[in-house]
């Protein structure tokens, strides 16, 4: 493995550094303190791939003009559980951020509301739209469907996106349960950070130019064909998540993604669906002890742990001991201050 010359930063030096990054590029002040937080986070819990690494990816979008740096999201509720929003050509978490006190208020009164959001842009971890619904109390699904790369099971070229989904809930007494996900092996800023790190994958990840699967992330970045996790079954995971993301939510197709070529971006405009459910709705006054026998079960048993719970440990030593980023990075950040 390459040897990495790095640097620790504080969180607040974190969101600063992007903070300061995205005004340069353009972005208005809402919109770069939600990014510089989204930023941090992932810096914070995870995944870092998806953090300060992600910030030339987001510069590159505004000043291309494929994104709107000044973007200011509408949201309409269209039915008694359905808040149907529009990005305005902006990052999902600024639409996400308008419409969230409106559809916790829907879960609430409806037992289960959705927000689906077109016309958006979202290059970041899943975790964090699911979240802020569990600390509410609530259960959530998010999914968006992204940019096309993941080859469809015995396919030759790539249909999905690497379509992540997110799901929480609360857990009494502690942090919620948390996890996401992509649906292929392994997300594309995973392999694009082992590519500049210059080691393998784990594994298996992708195709080779010879159409042969590879952990080498170069020859993956040159073909961009990703495989499926679990084979036909993360297929048809990225599938429901095409479903429920672009058709739901009148969004871009992974496959059609011509015009994000145009502007040299990396990112596509998907769509977006995130379902909030209220258990204290669905007759069920024990959900909680459930959820706390499930993570019992799984806790103790053998190397087991609960999914997402990851996060809760980056969090407690980042938040203590801050974080490490390459000097290189730093240096390609301060270029675009
Ligand atoms: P991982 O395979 O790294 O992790 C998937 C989930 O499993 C995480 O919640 C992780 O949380 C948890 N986990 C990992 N290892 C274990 C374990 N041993 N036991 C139990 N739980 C475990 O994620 P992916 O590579 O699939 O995706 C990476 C990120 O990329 C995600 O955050 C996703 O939202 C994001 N993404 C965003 C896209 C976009 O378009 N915006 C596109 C694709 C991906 P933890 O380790 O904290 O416990």
């Amino acid at each position: 493995m390459t040897e990495i010359s790095t640097k620790t930063l504080s969180l607040e030096e974190v969101r600063e550094l992007a903070r300061s990054v995205l005004v340069a590029a353009g972005v208005d002040a809402r919109g770069s303190a939600v990014l510089a937080d989204i930023v941090t986070r992932s810096e914070r819990d995870g995944p870092r791939s998806h953090g300060l690494r992600m910030l030339p990816v987001y510069v590159q979008s505004f000043t291309s003009g494929y994104a709107n740096p000044a973007a200011s999201p509408k949201v309409e509720r269209i039915a008694p559980g359905v808040l149907r929003g529009d990005g305005d050509n902006g990052y999902y978490q600024l639409a996400a951020g308008v419409a969230r006190d409106e559809l916790i208020a829907m879960a609430h009164e409806n037992g289960i509301a959705s927000f689906t959001c077109a016309n958006c842009h979202h290059l970041a971890a899943l975790r964090f739209d699911t979240e802020p619904l569990a600390e509410a109390g609530l259960v959530a699904l998010g999914v968006v469907n992204s940019l096309s790369m993941v080859v469809p099971q015995g396919g030759v070229r790539p249909v999905f996106g690497t379509n992540p989904m997110s799901f929480a809930c609360p857990r009494e007494g502690a942090e919620p349960v948390v996890w996401d996900q992509a649906s292929s092996m392994v997300a594309l800023m995973d392999i694009r950070m082992a590519a500049a790190e210059g080691h393998d994958l784990p594994r298996p990840a992708g195709l080779a130019p010879d159409g042969q699967p590879t952990a080498d992330p170069d020859a993956i970045l040159e073909t961009r064909s990703l495989l499926p996790f679990g084979e036909h079954k993360g297929a048809a995971i990225a599938f429901l998540i095409e479903v429920l993301g672009a058709a739901l939510a009148g969004g871009t197709l992974s496959v059609d993604n011509a015009k994000r070529v145009e502007h040299g971006a990396l990112n596509i405009k998907g769509g977006s669906t995130l379902i909030a459910i209220d258990p204290a709705r669905f007759g069920n006054p024990g959900f909680d002890d459930y959820v706390k026998r499930i993570c019992a079960e799984i806790e103790g048993n053998g190397t087991a742990r609960v999914p997402g719970d990851g996060r809760l440990r980056n969090r407690a030593t980042a938040q203590q001991q801050g974080v490490v980023v390459s000097t290189e990075l730093l240096s390609q950040l301060h270029d675009l201050q």
